[in-house]
């Protein structure tokens, strides 16, 4: 009896399987292809000093032009690229777009503060990335602070040897760094202390419920507070509404980024809004 339900199971679960990996290995297929002939595009996020309106940076977020699903998120095809290890090369593409856009902007008399690029655990890994970077800072003129790496507390925690010499090597490249998603993964004050990275961006989970969940009100001040002491900005993310963001002002929180003041766009359209330069 057991060896028939599993037979059933077998046969109910099989084409399922294999229409899973299927569509996986097509999209692949179709992610390769994609990186060859530029369907991947960048949309710029502002950061914003919410106190004065002003843009203090923005924030690279690949999508995928799909020629037939149209524009796709980085949720639907990351996960993907991670596992397959495209994601390094989306990583290089990503970063060398970005300084072509910084470069852009200041030939335009335009200068967007600090441009940040997410940066995937398995791309942090490859040593190749160090050089990759310098050859990039030289080729686009990229200054001292223009360019911003986003990192996740798993990524930055996890062989903290390897990855505290990566770190010194991003600084010397005169590269700043912030942690993403703060407050999701885990995250040891002793290693905050060593890191030292310029900026903690409080995961948008934090945000949402503001003011109205007093835990989270009491996470929030706990995360400036701890940062104010550690001399590193803090950026809310995921900020919406006009209440998420005097609540985030009087807890002196003034860099914050979210729909309420802009989505992520197209460089062109985002280019008028940026700060005159130099
Ligand atoms: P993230 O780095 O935490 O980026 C913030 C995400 O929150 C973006 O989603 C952004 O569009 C969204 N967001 C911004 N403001 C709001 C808001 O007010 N409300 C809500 N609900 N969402 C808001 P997106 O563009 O879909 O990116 C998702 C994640 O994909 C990013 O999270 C980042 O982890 C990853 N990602 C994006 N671009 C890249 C990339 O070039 N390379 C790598 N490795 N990962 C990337
Ligand atoms: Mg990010
Ligand atoms: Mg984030
Ligand atoms: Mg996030």
């Amino acid at each position: 009896q057991a060896k028939q339900a599993g037979r059933a199971r077998y046969s109910f679960y099989q084409p399922d399987m294999d229409a899973a990996l299927a569509a996986r290995l097509e999209m692949e297929r179709e992610l390769a292809e994609a990186i060859r002939s530029g369907q991947l595009v960048l949309h710029y996020q502002p950061i914003l000093d919410a106190r004065s309106g002003t843009i203090s940076s923005v924030e690279a977020l690949v999508r995928w032009q799909h020629p037939v699903r149209g524009l796709l998120y980085p949720g639907t095809f990351i996960p993907v690229a991670e596992d397959s290890g495209q994601i390094r090369e989306i990583g290089a593409w990503t970063l060398e777009a970005a300084c072509q856009q910084l470069a852009r902007w200041k030939t335009m008399g335009r200068h967007p503060g600090s441009i940040a690029v997410n940066l995937s655990a398995s791309h942090f890994r490859d040593a190749r990335l160090i050089d990759q970077l310098s050859e990039l800072i030289r080729a686009y003129g990229v200054g001292k602070g223009e360019l911003t790496i986003e990192l996740t507390e798993s990524t930055v925690m996890s062989d903290s040897e390897t990855s505290m010499q990566t770190i010194q090597a991003l600084r010397g490249l005169g590269l700043s760094l912030a942690v993403d998603d703060f407050g999701t993964g885990y995250s040891s004050l002793a290693y905050l202390k060593l890191l030292r990275p310029q900026k903690l961006k409080v995961d948008r989970s934090f945000v949402r419920d503001l003011p109205d969940d007093p835990d989270d009100c009491v996470l929030v001040r706990a995360v400036l507070g701890l940062a104010e002491a550690l001399d590193i900005d803090v950026v809310a993310e995921g900020v919406e509404t006009e209440a998420q963001r005097d609540f985030l002002l009087a807890a002196n929180c003034n860099q914050q980024q979210g729909y309420l003041f802009a989505r992520p766009m197209p460089a062109e359209e985002l280019s008028g809004r940026l700060r005159t330069w130099p």
